[in-house]
């Protein structure tokens, strides 16, 4: 164990610091209050064996101060002292030690006081341990309960975290943000043609797809069954437009075969609507994404495979398909 050794006495440190050592201990020495504490901030002191009496910082101030400010580790404090006075030692035990020693020390006596140190030391370092262990397996679980099993993207859960941030961040700044929504087209009858386990496939590609496409700052998430949505902080309606084309176009591009589907073309597409929440807005993040459900069915009847903007204004964007087959 690494032992301090605070005792304003030569004689005392020297003394305590032999016997500290010759059990195999490493033992450190301090000549008052101030300097031990100064030593036992640094935080990797496991005993602390102090005089009472010190000029400055005494036994039992060192004592209050480690149990109220060291919080990472577990300092097993020894009171040294002259005074046998039951009262006295009860007084030193309130103020924070677990142990004392009754001057003149003997060598038997820091033993036996060292073993139950031993002991509980290494009890406190196991309780450290398992709750470093149980703050790392929360926290994968807090991971996993915000994560789309299926797509590896954010949960609905997760978007509604994130966009509770993203709205109020907008709110305050005064700036617009916008949110699109995507839908599979004809994703039941690609089930229906292909199986499940395909369309489970298909949608992982699809996610995957827009992951590539989001940029820093952007979040994508499965929002339910074949829908996505894309948040974007700090965004204009054009800027989300683009980006929803961007995403059509790539889905496009990796031709998923979808001959089930009763319109060309034969590939797996996307619909989007897009909605923005500008600064002088006061939609709900309901609303927006109300807005966005809107803007997607209006693609989703113009022929699919394309982008919507929704309110404020309606704009008719993309109004052919991307790709014609
Ligand atoms: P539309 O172009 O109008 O969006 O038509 P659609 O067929 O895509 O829409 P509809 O809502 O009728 O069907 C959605 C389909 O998505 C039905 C459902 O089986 C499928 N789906 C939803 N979640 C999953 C999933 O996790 N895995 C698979 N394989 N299919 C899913
Ligand atoms: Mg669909
Ligand atoms: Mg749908």
């Amino acid at each position: 164990m690494r032992i301090l050794v605070a005792d304003d006495d030569a004689t005392s440190r020297v003394l305590l610091k032999a016997m500290a050592s010759k059990l195999g201990h490493d033992c450190l020495v301090a000549s008052d209050g101030s300097a031990a504490w100064e030593l036992l901030q640094s935080g990797d002191i496991d005993v602390l064996l102090t005089d009472w009496m010190m000029p400055g910082v005494d036994g039992t101030e060192l004592c209050r101060r480690v149990r109220n400010e060291i919080k990472d580790n577990y300092t097993y404090i020894v009171l040294v002292t002259g005074l046998a006075d039951p009262e006295q030692i009860l007084e030193g035990m309130n103020s924070g030690a677990d142990d004392y020693i009754v001057k003149p020390v003997n060598s038997l006596d820091v033993q036996t006081c060292l073993v139950a140190a031993e002991r509980v030391t290494s009890l406190h370092r196991q309780v450290h341990q398992v709750r470093a262990q149980l703050e790392e397996v929360n926290l994968e679980l807090l991971g996993r309960s915000l994560t789309d099993s299926l797509t590896n993207l954010g949960n609905r859960r997760r978007m509604e975290e994130d966009l509770l941030k993203v709205h109020a961040r907008a709110l305050r700044s005064q700036n617009s943000y916008c949110v699109t929504m995507f839908d599979i087209d004809y994703f039941k009858f690609y089930n229906d043609h292909y199986g499940h386990p395909a369309g489970d496939e298909a949608l992982r590609q699809v996610a995957k797809c827009l992951n590539r496409v989001v940029r820093s700052g952007e979040s994508v998430y499965r929002y339910g069954g074949e829908e996505f949505l894309l948040v974007m902080p700090n965004c204009h309606v054009d800027d989300a437009i683009a980006a929803a084309e961007r995403v059509l176009h790539s889905v496009n591009l990796i031709s998923i075969p979808h001959e089930a589907r009763p319109t060309p073309p034969p590939i797996v597409t996307l619909s989007a609507g897009v909605a923005c929440h500008s600064p002088d807005s006061d939609l709900t993040i309901h609303d927006l994404i109300e807005h966005a459900d809107q803007a997607l069915y209006s693609a989703k009847l113009s022929g699919r495979n394309r982008v919507r903007a929704g309110l404020p204004i309606i704009r008719e964007v993309n109004a052919e398909p991307l790709i014609q087959h």
